[in-house]
C-alpha cells in the first residue's frame, strides 16, 4: 500500500472549480471557502464536503466569469492539494484519492511543489527554469548555499541605466550574486518624483527628467499598474517577479487573481521598500543622473559618460567606468537612441502600434459587461471587479474596397493597456508633444474606463512619411505626437473627438463630454490626425466593437489624441544567451526599450534574465554547479 500511496503524494492541481458569485466569501480572500471545499468534495467524489480540512488546499487562481451565457456569476478556481497533509488530517479521503484520475486541464499532478519563502528561493526558481541553460549546469541552486558563488578576487563593476522593472530586476540579481553595481536613474526618487508629477498635473510644468515616463520604477510606476503578460502566467520566472514583488509590499492576492493589478498607490511603496533592499546588498543608485554618452574603445564599452540635474541646472558630463552596462532605459529615452546610434551600436525599426485612448463611463462599461449586476460593482470596493474589455480586430484588404490605394488590409486594431477606473495622464517627455496613456489606483475606483485603440505600423509606413533608417519609427511616432500638441493648442490640452463625430468625420459636437484628463481637453478633428489607413482600421473597428460590445459607440464615449508609445519602435539586436549586443561588447541592452519587452512583467523578467547572463559573464557563480 506504501508504494501505492507513493504514486499520489505530492501536490496536485485542481481545476475549474466554480463558486457561485453569492457565496464567494470576498474579492480579496485567498482562503478556502466552505463553499470551494463543497466543490473540491465534488471532484474527489468524498461525500461530506466539511470533513475535508481547508489546510491541505491551497488557492492558486482565482478569476471572475460573468460570460452572458452563464446562467449566473461565479467566481473560477485552481487549488493545489497537498496529498500528504490531507491524508494526515483526514485518513478517510485516502481511499478517494486513489480513485483520483489525472485529466489534463481538470485535474493533475503537480511535479515542481518548490516552497517560496524568500527571495533566494524566488530567484533560485528563475535560475532553474531558464538560467540553468546560461549556467550550463544541472539546475542545482546558485543561491542555495555560499559556496556555489565564485570568490571573485576583484567584484566586477556594473552599471545599470535605469531604474524600471527591467533595471531593477538587473540590478537585484547582480547584486545578490555580489557584483559591484552602481543604478543610474537620470529620473528621481518616487517621493520626489511624486512631486514633479503634481506639479504636472496642477501647474503645467513638465519636468524633462522627472515625469510619467522617467524616475525610480520607471514608466510603469503612475501607470495602472497591471501585471498581466503573454509570456506564460505560470513559468517560472513570471512567478518569481510576482514572489518578489509581494516579498516588496504587494498584496499576496496577486500570486491567485486571475488579472493581478497593483495600481499607483501601491507601486510607489513597493519601489520604495526595492530601494532600500538594494541598498542593503550594497547596490549604489544615483538618481538625477543621465547617461550622455557611451565610453567606447575597439568595439568595447569601457563606461558613460552622465551628467547630473540638480534645481534645473545639468552638470559637465563626466567620465565611470565599468566592466559592463546593462542599457535598461525604455522606449521614451529618444536622446539615448540617437546617442546609440551615434555610437554605431546597431539598432532596427521594429514594428509597433499607433492610435487613440478611447474614454467611457466605467458604469457604462460595467453595464455593458455584467448586465444587471452592474449595480453590484460599487467603485471596486464590492465582490465584483469593476469591468474591463479587451477587444481585437484583424483587418482585411477586402474590407477597404472603398479607400484607395489604403494599405490597411493585414494590420491589427486592439484595445491596449485598458484601465478601468482610471484616469488618462500625460507621457510626453517634451513639450512640443503630447502622448497620452491610461493610469488608476488600486481600487480603480474613478467614474471612467479608458483604454487605447491602436494599429499596427511597419517600416513601410514610416517610409511613406520619408522616414527611412534605424530612427525612423521615432521620428514617426513624433511626427503624430506634434500634430496632437497643435491640434489640442499647445500648454499639454489634449485634442479629443466624440467617436460619433470621428466615425462621421464631423465636429459637431464643440462641448465635449467630460474627461479625466486632467490639462484640459479640446474638440479637435482627429480623423484627420493619422494617416487615412489608419482612420478606416480604426473606424471599421470601432463598429466591430460595437457588436462585441454593444454600446461601445455612443455619444458619451471620447477619443483622445495620441497614443504613439505602445512599445519600443526600435530593437536593439543583442546574443540570445549571453544578452550581449551583437555590436559593441560589455553592453546588455535590456527590456522594452531594447525591443525586447511589453510591459511591467515581461520587462522585470528579461533583467532578471539579463543579469544572470552579466554574472556568467563574470564567473559570478560556477556554470557547473
Ligand atoms: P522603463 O520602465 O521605461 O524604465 C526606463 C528607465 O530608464 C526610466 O526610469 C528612465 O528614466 C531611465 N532612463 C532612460 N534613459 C536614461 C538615461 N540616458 N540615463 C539614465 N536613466 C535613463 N505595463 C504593464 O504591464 N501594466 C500596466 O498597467 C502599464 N501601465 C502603464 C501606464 C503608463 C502611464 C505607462 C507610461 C506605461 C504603462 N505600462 C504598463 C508599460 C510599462 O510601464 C513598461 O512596459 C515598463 O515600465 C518597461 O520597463 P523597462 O524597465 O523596460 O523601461
Amino acid at each position: 500500500e506504501s508504494k501505492e500511496k507513493d504514486k499520489f503524494e505530492g501536490t496536485w492541481r485542481l481545476f475549474k472549480l466554480a463558486v457561485p458569485l453569492d457565496q464567494d466569501p470576498g474579492k480579496d480572500s485567498i482562503h478556502v471557502s466552505d463553499a470551494l471545499l463543497q466543490q473540491i468534495a465534488k471532484v474527489l467524489k468524498f461525500p461530506v464536503a466539511s470533513l475535508l480540512p481547508a489546510e491541505a488546499f491551497t488557492v492558486v487562481r482565482k478569476s471572475f466569469d460573468a460570460r452572458k451565457k452563464l446562467k449566473e456569476p461565479k467566481f473560477v478556481h485552481t487549488v493545489d492539494m497537498d496529498v500528504q497533509k490531507l491524508i494526515s488530517l483526514e485518513p478517510r479521503c485516502w481511499d478517494f484519492i486513489s480513485r483520483l484520475e489525472p485529466k489534463v486541464g481538470l485535474v493533475e499532478r503537480v511535479h515542481d511543489e518548490r516552497d517560496f519563502t524568500d527571495l533566494k528561493n524566488i530567484i533560485l526558481d528563475c535560475k532553474e527554469n531558464k538560467e540553468a541553460a546560461l549556467a550550463g549546469g544541472n539546475g542545482h541552486s546558485i543561491f542555495s548555499t555560499e559556496l556555489c558563488k565564485n570568490q571573485a578576487s576583484r567584484k566586477p563593476k556594473i552599471a545599470v541605466v535605469g531604474s524600471g522593472p527591467s533595471g531593477l530586476f538587473a540590478a537585484l540579481v547582480l547584486a545578490q550574486l555580489g557584483a559591484d553595481v552602481t543604478l543610474i536613474e537620470r529620473g528621481q526618487p518616487v517621493e520626489r518624483r511624486g512631486r514633479d508629477i503634481g506639479a504636472l498635473i496642477v501647474r503645467r510644468i513638465l519636468e524633462l527628467e522627472s515625469n510619467f515616463c522617467f524616475g525610480e520604477g520607471g514608466a510603469g510606476t503612475w501607470s495602472d499598474g497591471k501585471l498581466v503578460t503573454r509570456i506564460g502566467r505560470n513559468s517560472g520566472s513570471v512567478l518569481a517577479i510576482m514572489k518578489t514583488l509581494v516579498q516588496f509590499g504587494a498584496p499576496k492576492e496577486i500570486l491567485i487573481d486571475g488579472k493581478p493589478h497593483l495600481g499607483t498607490d501601491r507601486l510607489v511603496p513597493l519601489l520604495r521598500n526595492f530601494r532600500q533592499h538594494l541598498q542593503d546588498l550594497g547596490v549604489t543608485i544615483k538618481f538625477g543622473t543621465r547617461v550622455d554618452d557611451l565610453v567606447i574603445k575597439d568595439g568595447h564599452v569601457l563606461g558613460v559618460m552622465v551628467s547630473e540635474s540638480a534645481d534645473k541646472l545639468r552638470s559637465t558630463s563626466k567620465k565611470m567606468e565599468y566592466d559592463a552596462v546593462i542599457l535598461a532605459v525604455g522606449h521614451s529615452a529618444r536622446d539615448t537612441y540617437e546617442v546609440l546610434h551615434a555610437n554605431n551600436v546597431e539598432l532596427i525599426p521594429k514594428d509597433f502600434a499607433v492610435g487613440l485612448r478611447i474614454e467611457h463611463p466605467q458604469e457604462l462599461i460595467n453595464s455593458i459587461q455584467y448586465a444587471e449586476l452592474a449595480s453590484e460593482v460599487c467603485h471596486g470596493r464590492g465582490k465584483i471587479p469593476v469591468a474591463d474589455y479587451k477587444v481585437a480586430n484583424y483587418l482585411d484588404k477586402e474590407d477597404f474596397h472603398e479607400v484607395s490605394n489604403s494599405g490597411v488590409g493585414n494590420r491589427s486594431c486592439y484595445s491596449f493597456c485598458m484601465c478601468p477606473g482610471g484616469q488618462v495622464v500625460l507621457t510626453s517627455t517634451s513639450p512640443s508633444e503630447i502622448c497620452i496613456n491610461g493610469m488608476s489606483f488600486s481600487r480603480r475606483a474613478s467614474k471612467w474606463a479608458n483604454a487605447a485603440l491602436v494599429v499596427t505600423v511597419t517600416t513601410k509606413d514610416f517610409e511613406a512619411l520619408n522616414y527611412f533608417g534605424p530612427l525612423a519609427g521615432i521620428k514617426f511616432q513624433r511626427e503624430f505626437e506634434q500634430r496632437a500638441a497643435m491640434m489640442g493648442g499647445g500648454n499639454f490640452v489634449v485634442p479629443v473627438q466624440t467617436v460619433t463625430d470621428f466615425l462621421e468625420n464631423q465636429l459637431s459636437v464643440t462641448s465635449v463630454p467630460s474627461s479625466s484628463y486632467r490639462l484640459g481637453v479640446k474638440a479637435a478633428n482627429l480623423h484627420q490626425l493619422f494617416p487615412m489607413h489608419i482612420t478606416e482600421a480604426l473606424k471599421h473597428s470601432l463598429v466591430t466593437f460595437d457588436k462585441e460590445l454593444p454600446g461601445f459607440i455612443c455619444n458619451e464615449a471620447l477619443l483622445h489624441g495620441v497614443e504613439t508609445r505602445t512599445s519600443s519602435p526600435i530593437q536593439i539586436p543583442r546574443n540570445i544567451e549571453s544578452y550581449e549586443s551583437t555590436s559593441v561588447k560589455g553592453l546588455y541592452p535590456v527590456g522594452e526599450g531594447a525591443g525586447y519587452a511589453g510591459g511591467i512583467i515581461s520587462a522585470a523578467v528579461d533583467g532578471m534574465h539579463a543579469g544572470f547572463a552579466v554574472a556568467k559573464r563574470f564567473s559570478l557563480f560556477h556554470g557547473d554547479v
